[in-house]
């Protein structure tokens, strides 16, 4: 029999696939002796069971529930029915991979008309005892029963707006009496039935909700931004409940063992007295800082300092912690790894190494690769900061970054802007788990409400998005449309400027700066290269980007693509003449032309290049990529060349192909056309030969592109390398090369072994090897692609993630059969799967040499090299 429900001490950190994170990791607190209430988890199973079954909970649950029940209020010696000892308990989501405020939470529960009042006598404060009931009420109304929030906080507002009331505290006992038999008639109002009594009933209705809230619309959102799976469901806890607002010596909090912003070694965080936990998370009171907790309770500081520095050393990582005070007794609710900036990780990982928690192995994978692009990216100018005029200096630095956009007030409103290709920034009192979509479309989030550990505060950290919340200075009207700072107003598509690390907003545009490299990164990265096992080179032909490919330590060149060396004014009229002209005199003065050009641009790669192994591919593109396409422009052609409009026409006519990425592109070009190639390599043999000159020594590797058939490339490799003796008997000395091909063919998959034979190195060209594979044209599976993953017929999409299935066995099956003929040959990847982690991966576990991506993505390659490489030695 399926077991679905798990008293919390049946269960262990590691099976967070059947408990979620929650459960599993309540469990294991509860095994090291730590102060947890005791609960019950119903596990992810019987929530995928759930959808399936049409939303019904099956009788096997719902037996082995009331088991559990029963077993735990014998446990706790309590009940839903007591006098004396009355059980009331939370009913918490909590998936595999945590999900922050995406599914649904009810506290409470347990409460009705009866035991309210058994609990205020029990507690001797009538007042603590409605609050909880008419949070239970608000609560399991909206997540239940789907009654807006805003049916019962109106009647909030306006009942302490009545009676004068400022804080939610200030509200009598009578009037939260008040306010529950109201929230009782806005049941029958809104859906037409009552508030269940039946404390068995309740609960059976919340855990289906929040089996439910698994497939609401944000926790899609959330998913797909996140890559989690859809079908992996959520685990359901059902916790006693502990009262952080059962009085001042009451509260509750989170925090973080270390600063999620900066990383820094210090107890992050912030707690409310008197309140429970959804006042904390969303953002509505601003709550204090954890370190006056000394001042409050001493003793129940300490201890949580100590609760917390024991999780952190056993999960070997940053804790983000739940905790809950009822009458300064501490009681943890949960622990999870928590979500940090790309900074915070890489400074975290670092110290853990230092301070012997960790292993280097273990540091490198505690850095998500996707987030160390917001460690290269730009924060602004402090001089341009200096002159800026400020709008506010009164947020928190909820989560770094520098963005610029126009003020827009609604979720709605930034992805509606968003998607016409407008930056902007979302400004709000607070925001909520609706406003997913509209925060991923913005530059930045800025809130007036709510701390560090604030809904916006969380998602935004999570997102790598820039975010300042707390913003307590400036007055956000969003139905005016304005926000007053310091007796000023601005109003929507006014433009400011966000800054995340410091929590402060300027008026207009502020120049940025490009990101500087921390210690710790550059320690970060010196171990994911030691312990890499593959190499990173880059894709990258201007001096700017090879420099910075060069900075970011690729070990070399994989593809330099000649073709972006063709479209300067200068270059391109030779590269037409010689496509376009039929006098073989024009074209060879032209080809002449563009081979000292071209020897120009070898010359400065190599020279930065040096040592370093440097691909060159020979020209790829269909020629008519060169030619005039507007009227005007064949005009201005036909008069450079001195041809008429009608025969350079004709000739745009010949060279046009139907389907030109199939067609005369790559090696083909130089079947026909033999001197372009020829050209190309004595450009690159004359670059080597004067930087030899001067002492510097290179390793050039010459790359085909797009072959097919092991004719085509002996016939090209031997004009190339009569070429190449030619230059070295004029000049009387032997020249360092190697000549490859690209493999970006399925038929050039399959002989594999013909070509290793002939070939030094093969370099995987994945992007038309992908295209050819599925004959998805790459230029138009943009347009379809989407609705193959919406329907699931593709998981992700295999131009950025490889096809393990097709692509991914084809390289597999090419590369096993080269090394059989050649075990010396040199394999790499240089399409954009040779950056993208996953498939990083899937290469890791090939006999291959290096991967090779764009600069920018380099670090991250790194990283994800060395992440494979660290968890295959696991
Ligand atoms: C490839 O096809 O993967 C490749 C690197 O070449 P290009 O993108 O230039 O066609
Ligand atoms: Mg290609």
């Amino acid at each position: 029999m399926t077991k679905y429900v798990y008293a919390f001490d049946e269960g262990q950190k590691d099976m967070k696939d059947l408990l979620g994170g929650k459960g599993a990791n309540l469990s294991e607190m509860k095994r090291l002796g730590l102060p947890v209430p005791d609960g019950l988890t119903i596990t992810t199973e019987a929530c995928i069971d759930y959808l399936k079954q049409n939303e019904t909970l099956s009788s096997e649950v719902i037996e082995q529930l009331t088991k559990q029940l029963d077993a735990f209020s014998n446990r706790t010696g309590k009940s839903f029915s007591s006098d004396e000892n009355l059980l009331l308990v939370s009913v918490r989501s909590g998936a595999k991979i945590s999900m922050p405020g995406m599914m649904d939470t009810i506290l409470n529960l347990g409460l009705n008309d009866e035991n309210v009042k058994k609990l205020a006598d029990k507690t001797g404060d009538a007042r603590f005892a409605y609050d909880c009931y008419r949070r239970l009420l608000q609560m399991f109304g909206e997540v239940v029963y789907g009654i807006s929030m805003s049916a019962f906080d109106t009647y909030f507002n306006a009942f302490k707006a009545q009676h004068g009331y400022d804080n939610d505290a200030d509200i009598s006992a009578e009037g939260l009496q008040d306010i529950c038999e109201r929230y009782k008639a806005i049941y029958t109002e809104e859906v037409y039935k009552p508030f269940p009594q039946d404390p068995k009933k309740q609960l059976l209705e919340a855990v289906e909700a929040v089996f439910r809230s698994w497939d609401n619309d944000r926790a899609r959102v959330y998913r797909d931004l996140n890559e989690i799976p859809h079908d992996i469901g959520t685990a359901v806890n059902i916790q006693e409940m502990v009262f952080g607002n059962s009085g001042p010596k009451s509260g509750t909090g989170v925090a973080f063992t270390r600063d999620p912003g900066t990383g820094e070694a210090r107890l992050f965080g912030e707690y409310l007295l008197n309140a429970q936990g959804e006042d904390v998370v969303a953002g509505i009171r601003t709550p204090q800082d954890i370190s006056t907790l000394k001042d409050q309770m001493p003793h129940v500081h300490q201890e949580f300092v100590e609760v917390s520095q024991q999780l952190e050393t056993h999960y070997k990582d940053m804790q983000d912690i739940e905790f809950t005070i009822e009458n300064e007794k501490l009681y943890i609710l949960q622990t999870r790894n928590g979500k940090r900036t790309a900074k915070a990780a890489v400074n975290i990982a670092v110290d853990l190494v230092e301070e012997g928690i960790l292993t280097k192995e273990e540091a490198v994978t505690k850095v998500d690769v996707k987030s160390i692009d917001t460690l290269l990216h730009p924060t602004f100018k402090e001089e341009a900061l200096e002159v800026a005029e400020v709008v506010s200096k009164a947020g928190l630095p909820a989560s770094p970054g520098a963005a610029t956009g126009k003020i827009v007030f609604s979720a709605e409103e930034a992805k509606l802007r968003a998607s016409a290709g407008e930056k902007v920034i979302l400004m709000r009192p607070e925001t909520s788990p609706e406003d997913i979509e509209g925060m991923i479309a913005s530059e930045a989030i800025v809130t007036t409400h709510g701390g560090m550990t604030s809904h916006a505060a969380v998602v935004a950290r999570g997102m790598g998005k820039c975010c300042v919340t707390g913003c307590s200075d400036l007055d956000i009207n969003t139905i005016e449309k304005t926000i007053t700072y310091q007796g000023h107003t601005l109003h929507e598509n006014d433009v400011v400027s966000v800054d995340g690390s410091k929590g402060d907003i300027y008026l207009g545009e502020v120049e940025t700066t490009n990101a500087e490299h921390s210690p710790s990164f550059e320690q970060l990265m010196q171990w994911a290269e030691e312990i890499a096992r593959l190499k990173v080179r880059m894709n990258a032909e201007t001096k700017p980007d090879i420099k910075m490919g060069y900075q970011f330590n690729a070990t070399g060149i994989g593809l330099v693509r000649t073709e972006h060396m063709f479209f300067g004014a200068e270059r391109l009229i030779e590269m037409r003449r010689f496509i376009l002209s039929s006098d073989d005199t024009t074209r060879i003065q032209a080809l002449n032309q563009i081979r000292s050009y071209q020897t120009e641009d070898f010359e400065a790669i190599f020279r930065l290049s040096g040592e370093r192994p440097t691909i060159v591919r020979l020209l790829d593109p269909p020629l008519h990529e060169f030619l005039p396409k507007s009227e005007e422009e064949i005009q201005n052609v036909s008069q450079q060349l001195g041809i008429s409009d009608i025969q350079l026409k004709q000739r745009i006519d010949e060279l046009h192909e139907t389907n030109p990425m199939l067609g005369h592109r790559g090696c083909r070009l130089a079947i026909t056309y033999p001197e372009l190639y020829v050209m190309q390599v004595e450009a690159i043999m004359t670059s080597v030969l004067r930087l030899k000159e001067e002492g510097v020594i290179c390793q050039p590797e010459i790359m085909i592109p797009l072959v097919s058939t092991v004719e085509e490339f002996n016939t090209l490799k031997s004009q190339i390398t009569d070429a190449i003796h030619t230059l070295e008997t004029e000049n009387n000395q032997k020249l360092p090369y190697l000549i490859g091909t690209m493999i970006e063919t399925p038929r050039a998959c399959m002989i594999a072994d013909q070509l290793a034979e002939v070939c030094d190195f093969f370099s995987f060209g994945t992007n038309d090897l992908t295209q050819l594979t599925y004959g998805f044209s790459r230029d138009d599976a943009g347009k379809f692609i989407n609705d193959y993953l919406n329907h699931n017929i593709l998981e992700v999409d295999p131009f950025q993630t490889i096809d393990v299935d097709g692509v991914g066995a084809m390289i597999r099956t090419a590369v096993a059969q080269a090394k059989t003929v050649n075990p010396s040959i040199k394999i790499g990847v240089c399409g954009e799967l040779g950056g993208d982690p996953k498939s990083i991966h899937h290469f890791n576990g090939l006999q291959i040499d290096y991967v090779s991506c764009s600069p920018f993505r380099v670090p991250g390659a790194i990283l994800a090299t060395a992440q494979s490489e660290a968890e295959s030695r696991r």
